[in-house]
């Protein structure tokens, strides 16, 4: 298999984090790209453009900043930030996260179990199981507390 590209959908938890780790990790080994990305559902982006002077371009900045933050915060050693490629896009995150993967030579998705808004005693998050049961790209699902060294 080669693994020139992956994807790391962002929900800012701490799920996300180690899903960073991973990702960037594996990329180093592999020479691969790796492209992080956040979907606003459309009741976000509603929300954060409503406030005046705060156009959906500006909306687009702040995360990509917020994205760059995290992506320092949680890169494996060695691999270079220049290396990560940040996409914010608005829609429904499961279908949004499998058509950029389709439309981008993704070769390897990296997400976590859990989220930002689930509950612990549920098994797997339900953006997670969307991609994994919407997509044949491979999906590696990272498990807190075991990240790779
Ligand atoms: P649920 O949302 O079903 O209540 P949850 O928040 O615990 O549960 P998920 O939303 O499935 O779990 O999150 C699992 C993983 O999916 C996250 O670690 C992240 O990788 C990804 N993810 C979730 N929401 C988004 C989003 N809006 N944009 C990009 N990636 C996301
Ligand atoms: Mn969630």
């Amino acid at each position: 298999m080669n693994i020139s590209h992956i994807l790391v959908p962002t929900d800012f938890s701490p799920f996300s984090d180690l899903a960073i780790k991973s990702a960037t990790s594996l990329a180093s080994t592999f020479q691969a790209k790796v492209t992080i990305l956040h979907v606003l559902t459309l009741a976000e982006v509603n929300i954060l453009t409503s406030q005046p002077g705060n156009p959906w371009e500006n909306v687009v900045l702040q995360i990509q900043n917020d994205m760059l933050k995290e992506a320092k915060e949680n890169l494996a050693p060695s691999f270079p930030v220049e290396k990560i490629a940040l996409e914010v896009v608005a829609g429904e995150p499961v279908e949004e996260i499998v058509r950029f993967a389709e439309e981008n030579q993704v070769d390897l998705i990296v997400m976590g179990t859990h989220g930002r808004t689930g509950l612990a005693s549920v098994f797997l998050g339900s953006v997670t199981i969307g991609v994994i049961k919407k997509t044949c790209i491979p999906v590696m699902v990272v498990k807190r507390g075991e990240a790779l060294q």
